[in-house]
């Protein structure tokens, strides 16, 4: 009968676009070489540990009270570090935060996404774009990316705007550097896309921007007039800082403002506030880890080639790479030699993420030992 329909298999009431649906999440395995969720493999510098322990030991004896609501330090903060990384100046009030970009994807969603709207996504891109759409209720429609002989994924502004103009949707979400692919957007795709979808949030995901290629300007430049123009970044990775989970945007005030009327109150801890301070005012010490790997994406690119298989160009802290005969068959065989890699579901390819010089010369060692 009509109440029986409204559970599920397991007699629950579960919703039903949820039914079926597989949990996000790659496999945390203890294996010597991890290179599959694109963290940074250099750990937390001694001066940054001792300068976050202080910050936070600081504020321990006031957690008797509720965090600063509007997180407004943190928000200068991460305003001056984009400002001084991007060459665009930016008020606290165009910030916001939460805990990881994955929660600032979620408010954006709440707030212009939802029951009876539609986000598009040029795939393979970032697969949580899609189950955040999921979980607030907006409709997802799967763009596509035509590629081109250099790169196999890219997409350039004339296909990004033709269909952004025939789905028309509420929020469009690019991803530059884009994950799993690597490269990153000429910003004419994220100028054509504003055009094309006149009533669109369209979200640049920059979740890797500080590994991109020298002459890779931010989105972050385009902001001055572009109501509708967000830019998420994150310190999961090139702050090395993912266990902390913080990730931000910049916006027009008017955007994070509506971000105000979704977020859960206090939902950056105090902690968290303080601990995200100190690795900013730390900022130069943690690029410099940057700059080490993106030598050894390089270095995975050139290397990877020169075994015969085909990487693609990155920007990020990763090589999407293809060649393989079967892909999971090479997952498997180098996690038997004690690397972990991701298998990101696109036939051929493997995704490998840039550590250290000798997390790069396991992966390629590896590679070179798998049978052919
Ligand atoms: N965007 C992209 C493109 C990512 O690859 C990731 C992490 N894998 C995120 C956002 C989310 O990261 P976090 O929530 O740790 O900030």
């Amino acid at each position: 009968g009509p109440a029986a329909d409204r559970l599920d298999a397991d007699g629950l009431p579960l919703r039903h676009d949820l039914r079926g649906a597989s949990a996000y999440g790659a496999p945390q395995l203890d294996v010597p070489v991890r290179l599959n969720t694109n963290e940074s493999s250099h750990p937390v510098p001694e001066a940054v540990v001792r300068a976050v322990a202080e910050a936070v030991a600081a504020v321990a004896g006031d957690l008797n009270r509720y965090p600063d609501r509007e997180f407004s330090a943190l928000r200068e903060d991460l305003a001056a570090y984009l400002a001084r990384t991007t060459g665009q100046p930016l008020v606290a009030e165009q910030t916001w935060a939460a805990n990881g970009s994955n929660e600032v994807l979620q408010h954006l969603l709440q707030a212009f996404g939802g029951p009876g709207r539609t986000a598009l996504g040029f795939t393979p891109a970032y697969s949580m774009h899609p189950v955040i759409a999921t979980g607030t209720g907006t409709r997802w429609v799967d763009g596509f990316r035509p590629g081109d002989p250099a790169d196999p994924f890219w997409l350039g502004a004339e296909a990004a705007a033709a269909q952004a103009a025939e789905v028309d949707p509420d929020v469009v979400f690019l991803c530059s550097p884009n994950n799993p692919t690597g490269t990153a957007l000429d910003l004419d795709v994220v100028t054509a896309v504003l055009d094309a979808a006149p009533s669109a949030l369209v979200v640049v995901d920059e979740a890797y921007a500080e590994y991109a290629r020298a002459g890779t300007p931010s989105a972050v430049t385009l902001l001055p007039g572009r109501r509708r123009l967000v830019v998420t970044r994150t310190m999961s990775k090139a702050f090395a800082f993912a266990g902390a989970r913080v990730g931000y945007l910049a916006a027009d005030p008017a955007v994070t403002a509506a971000l105000r009327l979704v977020r859960l109150p206090y939902h950056l801890s105090s902690l968290t506030q303080a601990a995200a301070r100190a690795a900013l005012a730390h900022a130069d010490l943690l690029l410099a880890a940057v700059e080490a790997t993106k030598e050894q994406r390089d270095r995975l690119v050139e290397g990877t080639a020169a075994l015969g298989l085909r990487p693609v160009p990155s920007d990020a802290n990763f090589v999407l790479v293809g060649g393989f005969a079967d892909e999971r068959a090479a997952w498997q065989a180098l996690l038997d030699q004690g690397v972990l890699v991701r298998d990101v579901g696109l036939a051929g390819h493997l995704r490998v993420t840039a550590g250290t010089e000798a997390e790069t010369t396991a992966v390629l060692d590896a590679l070179a030992a798998l049978p052919r």
